[in-house]
């Protein structure tokens, strides 16, 4: 299985602030890695430079042995290397089956025939329906996005994702504006991903990231100052008080 990720001593500057700090961490293929920190720890700054929105000002990232430093985000996109979130070119009016295999069109780009009605073309629409069911989807296949719940849409922007068969998957806050119920599906559904897929997931809900990851890293001011099983990092004294007055970590 494919899917590895090393980072190597990657930097990111606003001016004088370090937003990353020599950030070093490798991914093992199939591997769910969870990045925590405090508020500003550069989190998203590091997800940005992985999916190639934000160009490393020094270090480099390689790809399953290939160095995707200066890859933009569609280059590393058709490698294998896939953000999660804020998908921008959802139709609210079309189905949610439609929607992914709009996407699915979008990643293969112009081997179908676009004066085909999109949904009598198997070679989109049964990729389609296969991420929709990866996704806990289903059921809702045939519904306009215009009237899916917030968690749905989540799920929805994952079966974009996934129809494009990526090997690695940049999960940047999936559960974030969820309720209880829905995070909790959430964290099922990633489970149900698991060893299928390299993970690197950002999140504040801690019980999620306890309960799902494989290893946790921990960024504060830009820098990891820990990296380890969640009994590691639970145990570790200098994650406790980064934490003081922040997240609580879960007992
Ligand atoms: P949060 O958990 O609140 O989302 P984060 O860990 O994702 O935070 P980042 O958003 O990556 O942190 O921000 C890291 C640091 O870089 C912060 O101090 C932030 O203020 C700063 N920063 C982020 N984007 C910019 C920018 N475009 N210009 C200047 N400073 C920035």
């Amino acid at each position: 299985m494919s899917g590895t990720l090393q980072i190597n001593q990657l930097v990111k500057r606003y001016g004088g602030l370090l937003a990353t700090d020599h950030v070093s961490l490798s991914l093992a293929a199939g591997e769910l890695h969870a990045i925590i920190g405090p508020n500003g720890a550069g989190k998203t700054t590091l997800i940005g430079q992985l999916g190639g929105e934000f160009p490393a000002d020094t270090g480099s990232v390689t790809f399953d042995g290939v160095d995707i430093t200066t890859l933009k985000p569609a280059q590393r996109a058709l490698r294998g290397l896939a953000r999660s979130y804020q998908i921008t070119s959802v139709f609210p009016e079309f189905s949610v089956l439609e929607n992914v295999a709009l996407a699915m069109q979008a990643h293969c780009g112009h081997s179908f025939g676009f004066w085909k009605p999109m949904l009598r073309q198997p070679e989109l629409v049964e990729p389609a329906l296969l991420a929709i069911e990866q996704a806990g989807l289903t059921h809702r296949a045939r519904t306009p996005v215009s009237e899916l719940a917030h968690g749905e849409r989540r799920q929805l922007e994952l079966a974009m994702v996934l129809v494009a068969q990526p090997r690695l998957l940049l999960l940047d806050e999936p559960m974030a504006g969820m309720s209880h119920q829905e995070s909790g599906k959430v964290v099922q559904l990633l489970q149900s991903l698991k060893g299928r897929y390299t993970m690197l997931l950002v999140e504040h809900d801690m019980d999620a990231v306890f309960a799902l990851a494989d290893r946790i890293s921990v960024l504060v001011y830009g820098r990891i100052i820990a990296s380890g099983t969640p009994e590691e990092i639970r145990a570790n004294e200098e994650v406790r008080t980064a934490y003081l007055g922040d997240e609580v970590l879960p007992v």
